[in-house]
């Protein structure tokens, strides 16, 4: 039977999650989900100095605003946790000592100085220094000191770390779920450190024993741990384990020009980087959330960052997402990021939601400017002007004269329109309108189109100058919808406001 399906996110809590990181647990879950398989999340933090208060907290409020959820790991549990690196701490030194009896890894007591020295040595000599196979047996580690040296020292209290004995001239054959096969000689690869001298493993050892432990089949993560690959498979090598599948994901690239896409980028070019709004004493960076994005738009707009289904289709619930994701179709090229198409597809999301979750929101926008509204009501403004928002907030800048009359009247149009005897002309509308009965978008259609032509008026102009009243611009849907909705007294009084104010 094949191995259950189990992917990791594991984040570094070193500060806000960058969108290719929320990438990166998209393409987990979606794998994972696709395959009946579990999704874990677990907190990498051995580097001490790097930790950032407050960012394991904001990675699990981003999973969950996107909807990605694990279902085994840091703040959910499960059987194989702790889940949190630090936590495990005692665990990992067995490992190490493991690799060392099985000489595999070895003790280290060079201190940084004399690495130092040596780097500057070699960089003398237009070389660049490595620690490796054929320099370790004249360093300051067990490799070249005897027994008893080494002993003493690790009595004495010395400082020591321990590296990978990374074998000599071995080729390696790796194979790549999105890159395919490459060949690696481990010959090109420097002994890296396992275990460092503050008790704390690496993260390339605590990695490897982790998703060991925790089962892990497949390791989906971003590019820039590929180059890591081949150290890890050496270490499941000596280990013994079996080897997960690796599949490295192409890197989120700048809008323009190269590189990969960063939190640089954002600020210049207004565009958010991050999935929620990150504040720290000396800045804020904004998040999109905050920035009104609906969840969906993000996930959406984030998948299509380095895979597509090959059809047409573009607008995906995370549902659909999770039955059409295959790795085959992740491209091994970068992806480039388009603030405008991100907007475009929260622009679309707008579109499929309900007008009554839609309104909801804009209720809230409301709330803030003061204004209270009837719930159909505002439904039905949502329903007219949705279609021509981004985001909830682009709504008022679509509807505001449903709520208030206009305070000005865009002078381009009362150029162009307010001719002649149009303040007589209006009052007139005004007068027939007042007289309507029945007051409704036909009825008061029909009225104004009767006087229009009983005078024998410019339709254009009249329309257009009583859009100005109503509005005070150019713009809006339908005239009369707008007379309607808003009502006889309101229009009345901003028939008369136009009349007493508009001059050309
Ligand atoms: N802690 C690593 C990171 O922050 C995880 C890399 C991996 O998935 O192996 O990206």
């Amino acid at each position: 039977m094949a191995k259950k399906v189990r992917v990791r996110f594991a984040p570094s809590p070193t500060g806000p999650l960058h969108m290719g990181g929320v990438r990166t647990a998209l393409y987990n879950y979606l794998f994972a989900k696709k395959h009946g398989g579990d999704f874990l999340l677990r907190i990498e933090d051995t580097d001490q100095k790097r930790f950032v208060e407050g960012a394991e907290e904001y990675i699990i409020e981003a999973l969950k605003w996107c909807g990605i959820s694990p279902n085994e790991g840091r703040g959910i549990g499960g059987d194989l946790g702790p889940y949190k690196q630090s936590e495990r701490k005692e665990l990992y030194a067995n490992y190490s000592e493991y690799l060392i009896k099985n000489n595999n890894a070895y003790y280290a007591f060079d201190t940084a100085e004399e690495l130092d020295a040596l780097r500057n040595e070699y960089e003398a000599n237009k070389k660049v220094f490595t620690y490796n196979a054929e320099v370790r047996g004249k360093l300051n580690n067990s490799l070249a000191l005897s027994q008893e040296e080494v002993m003493n020292k690790i009595e004495a209290g010395i400082p020591y770390v321990i590296r990978f004995k990374m074998p000599e001239d071995e080729l390696l054959d790796l194979t790549d779920l999105i890159r395919g096969d490459m060949k690696v000689n481990t010959s090109a690869l420097d002994d890296k450190i396992l275990f460092k001298s503050d008790g704390m493993p690496t993260y390339h050892l605590a990695n490897i024993v982790d998703d060991h432990l925790m089962e892990i089949s497949h390791v989906i993560r971003g590019e820039e741990w590929l180059p890591s690959m081949a150290l890890h498979i050496m270490l499941y090598k000596a280990f013994g384990w079996d080897i997960p599948e690796f599949a490295h994901l192409p890197l989120l690239l700048k809008p323009t020009g190269k590189g990969k896409l960063s939190k640089r980028d954002g600020d210049k070019m207004g565009f958010p980087v991050f999935p929620l709004e990150w504040k720290t004493e000396e800045s804020t960076s904004i998040g999109y959330r905050e920035e009104g994005y609906f969840s969906e738009a993000f996930i959406n707009m984030l998948a299509f960052l380095g895979w597509n289904p090959g059809t047409e289709k573009e607008l995906y619930t995370l549902d659909e997402l999770v039955n059409d994701f295959s790795l085959e179709k992740v491209s091994k090229s970068g992806a480039r990021f388009d603030h405008d198409k991100a907007k475009w597809f929260n622009q679309q999301w707008m579109q499929l939601k309900s007008d009554e979750e839609i309104a909801e929101l804009f209720q809230v926008e409301l709330q803030e400017k003061g204004i209270v509204e009837e719930g159909q009501y505002v439904k039905n403004i949502v329903s007219l002007v949705k279609e021509r928002a981004v985001f909830v907030k682009d709504i008022w800048e679509q509807s505001s004269f449903f709520f208030e009359a206009p305070t000005e009247y865009d002078a381009k149009v009362i150029k162009k329109r307010w001719k002649g005897e149009m303040n007589q002309h209006i009052a007139d509308i005004k007068a027939v309108l007042e007289g309507l009965e029945s007051f409704t978008r036909d009825s008061a259609h029909g009225a104004v189109t009767a006087l229009i032509q009983e005078k024998e008026l410019n339709m254009g102009q009249i329309m257009n100058s009583l859009r100005l009243c109503m509005v005070g611009a150019g713009k809006g849907p339908d005239l009369f919808q707008i007379i309607d909705m808003v009502g006889k007294e309101e229009t009345l009084a901003r028939l008369q406001k136009g009349v007493d104010t508009i001059v050309r």
